[in-house]
């Protein structure tokens, strides 16, 4: 559903609202030409009344049987805001699951660059128990003389992997003439840091029925993530899993400054699974299972984490990838974290 404006006001209806009371109040906003989305959650479902907050103001929605409060969203993220959810979202992709109580983990290549490099990766990431696969077919790379992904044959080795090991793949579009071959490859689309304010590109995979994993961009704040993610949601698609990669920051220890404080943030200020890359932020593959097991221990709701089976000769990001052999044992490591958490591998 794309949504015409933004959601104003929420009404909250009470824990003894019934049914038809919720029912009750969509219809009083239909007649007065108000849009709405309804969520249901397990304790209390709550109603985002979409429009003008003058002509909002007249009806009196207060006195309403069943409804307990109407609040005014002040955040200029609407969608995406923890309020209008009576839970958090739990992204489903082929029975996997992120957020709440299951954490994400998601793992394979930086790049897709022979078939076998590929499976084997993949092979290792299912034995070790992995909620999703990932690979880049396109790759937005700072040199253009670098390797810059396979693109469609890419795709083809990723349904492969899929198609042997089951797991759900993820991989990033980079260009709105991609889509198509992307939605027809992957279980869900990455949009990378620098596309993340790609404003068309967004409004692209917002029209998608696949999720989307949404990183944040290199110089972004969280405000501006968010927003990213309003983009989205707003052409319909609110199956978002957002993502901290590092930001820029004076510090040049680490590739880029893993922003732990940014996931504290995002799970209080949205209703949207929040998942880390420490491979990225870290650069180099000795900081990428400290900074995963932080990610974990600060609530995020997955990782995504990259692994070659011969990082040596990767033709991309080879310091911070993973050997495929020592997968199983990081993710070990990692789950240590996620039961600490009280939760489990999605
Ligand atoms: C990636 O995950 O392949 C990638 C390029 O990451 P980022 O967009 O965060 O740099
Ligand atoms: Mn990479």
């Amino acid at each position: 559903m794309a949504v015409n404006g933004s959601p104003e006001l929420l009404i909250v209806m009470g824990a003894g609202a019934t049914a038809d009371q919720t029912e009750h109040v969509l219809a009083r906003l239909q007649e007065a030409g108000v849009s709405a989305r309804v969520q249901r959650g397990r304790e209390a479902t709550v109603i985002g009344a979409i429009g003008d907050r003058e002509l909002l103001a007249t009806l009196p929605l207060e006195g309403y049987p069943g409804v307990e409060q109407v609040l005014p969203i002040l955040k200029p993220y609407k969608l995406v805001a923890r309020e209008v959810a009576p839970d958090p979202t739990v992204i489903e992709v082929d029975g996997r699951k992120i957020g709440q109580d299951f954490f994400g983990l998601i793992a394979g290549p930086c790049s897709v660059e022979y078939r076998e490099q590929t499976l084997e990766a993949a092979r290792a990431v299912a034995a070790a128990g992995a909620t999703m696969l990932r690979g880049g077919a396109f790759k937005p790379r700072t040199s253009p003389y670098t390797f810059q992904g396979l693109g469609d044959d890419a795709l083809a080795i990723l349904r492969e992997a899929r198609e042997e090991t089951g797991l759900p793949v993820v991989t990033e579009l980079m260009d709105p003439r991609h889509v198509e071959a992307v939605l027809e490859s992957a279980d869900v689309i990455q949009i990378g840091a620098r596309n993340s304010q790609n404003f068309l590109l967004l409004a692209e995979v917002g029209r998608a029925d696949k999720p989307v994993l949404l990183k944040r961009g290199l110089s972004s704040s969280v405000e501006e993530l968010l927003m990213a993610a309003e983009y989205v949601a707003k052409e319909g698609n609110e199956r978002i899993i957002l993502c901290e990669r590092g930001i820029k920051t004076f510090e040049t220890s680490t590739r880029y400054t893993l922003d732990l404080g940014a996931v504290a943030v995002l799970k209080q200020e949205t209703h949207l699974p929040v998942i880390v890359d420490p491979s990225h932020a870290a650069g180099k593959r000795e900081l990428v299972l400290p900074l995963a097991r932080a990610a974990a221990a600060v609530g995020a709701d997955g990782i995504i984490v990259e692994t070659h089976p011969r990082p040596e000769e990767a033709l991309s990001d080879g310091p911070q990838q993973i050997p495929s052999a020592e997968f199983g044992a990081f993710a070990r490591e990692v789950e240590g974290i996620v039961a600490l958490m009280g939760k489990q591998i999605g």
